[in-house]
């Protein structure tokens, strides 16, 4: 006799509790052991005191018995915790706090530094100077940049709990739009690390628990650079499609194309509405009409044809946009040229929906 045989005979068992299926496909055999003439055969229950354990250690020893006359048969138990059901990785966090927003736009770099975060906050800013309801959700979870960009360091969004289950989140409001960020949760200038999966929670975490009521368009400022977090992102956020920015170097050109491909690459295939040109040429404070290619000329006019997709913004290099990242108040809210820059790539942007 072998073990085949024995799980053989065990089907014959039956759970009178659980719609008659056999100990075997509850899978409630842990093992099996054969020494000489004796079997010895451990059967697992989800729970302590389970009131047919008698009865089913019972029923295994009778139908060995039957099967295989004058064997030795000692039937064991075990608790063993109830093989949950699988579920994916990651968080379910439901969609009822996006349900009432319009448009849900990925702002997405194949690199850092290229001024990602200072276009999703500027051009947040300049939709919502436009009348629409906007808000951002800052994902970059490796270097948020949202408190800092608006000038809402140190605030901690209200957070509750409702009906004792779900914990909501409140946007901090500023400039006409809602903004979260996982650098609210942080202190200030202390270093985020992150596994994969707990960045990909927590970024859903700033997308999906957020009280972001009606809205025409969510901004989601994303992690730098392609990967996973990107792919998880895209598979639990319904996000409609992305805005690639990029600076106008050649060199930048290889970057542009693995975001492009990342987009559309069949486990994400979302649209591209379309291409920033960041730092597009120089203008110095003091001769506002002078404009210097230091990054060449037409760059991102070139990426965006060789890709495909519109090139919806030009924003210059200039001193008052650093400044007014680093100052909290975005350039976006001015009526110099670099604020309108931005108001009409809103504009263009806006044109798609
Ligand atoms: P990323 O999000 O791509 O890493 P950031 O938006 O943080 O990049 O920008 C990096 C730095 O460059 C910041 O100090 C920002 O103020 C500055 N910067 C970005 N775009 C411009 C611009 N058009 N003119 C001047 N400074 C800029």
């Amino acid at each position: 006799m072998d073990q085949n045989e024995i799980i053989k005979v065990l089907k014959e068992v039956q759970h009178p509790a659980k719609s008659d299926r056999s100990i075997v496909e509850l899978e409630m055999i842990d093992n099996i052991e054969i020494k000489g003439d004796k079997i010895i055969v451990t059967l697992a229950f989800s729970r302590h005191r389970d009131p047919l354990a008698e009865y089913l250690t019972g029923s295994t020893r009778a139908a060995i018995i039957r099967n295989f006359p004058g064997t030795d048969v000692e039937v064991k138990t075990v608790v063993k915790e109830e093989a949950k059901p699988k579920k994916k990785p990651g968080l379910d966090l439901g969609t009822e706090e996006i349900k009432n927003v319009k448009h849900i736009i990925g702002i997405a770099s194949g690199k850092g530094g290229v001024g990602k975060s200072t276009v999703a906050v500027n051009l947040a800013v300049a939709l919502a100077r436009l009348g629409y309801k906007v808000g951002l959700a800052d994902a970059d979870v490796y270097g948020p940049s949202v408190p800092k960009m608006t000038g809402t360091e140190g605030v901690i969004p209200e957070a509750f709990k409702e009906n004792d289950e779900k914990e909501v989140i409140m946007p901090v409001e500023k400039y006409g739009v809602k903004w979260m960020s996982i650098g609210y949760f942080a202190q200030p200038g202390q270093a985020l690390i992150w596994r994969g999966p707990m960045a990909c929670n927590a970024l859903k975490q700033m997308i999906l628990q957020v009280r972001w009521e009606e809205l025409d368009f969510l901004l989601i400022d994303m992690p730098p650079g392609t990967g996973d977090i990107h792919i998880s992102l895209v598979h639990d956020i319904p996000l409609e499609g992305a805005v690639i920015v990029s600076t106008p170097q050649d060199v930048a050109l290889a970057d542009v194309e693995k975001g492009v491909n990342m987009f559309r690459n069949e486990s994400i295939n979302k649209p591209i509405f379309g291409l920033v040109e960041n730092m597009a040429w120089f203008t110095p404070e003091e001769l506002p009409e002078n404009r210097y290619y230091i990054f060449g000329k037409d760059g991102g006019a070139k990426m965006a044809a060789q890709y495909g997709i519109p090139l919806i913004g030009q924003i210059p290099i200039v001193q008052s946009i650093r400044e007014g990242g680093d100052s909290g108040e975005p350039a976006a809210m001015s009526s110099r040229p670099d604020g309108l820059a931005f108001i009409e790539l809103a504009k263009r942007l806006a044109e798609n929906f």
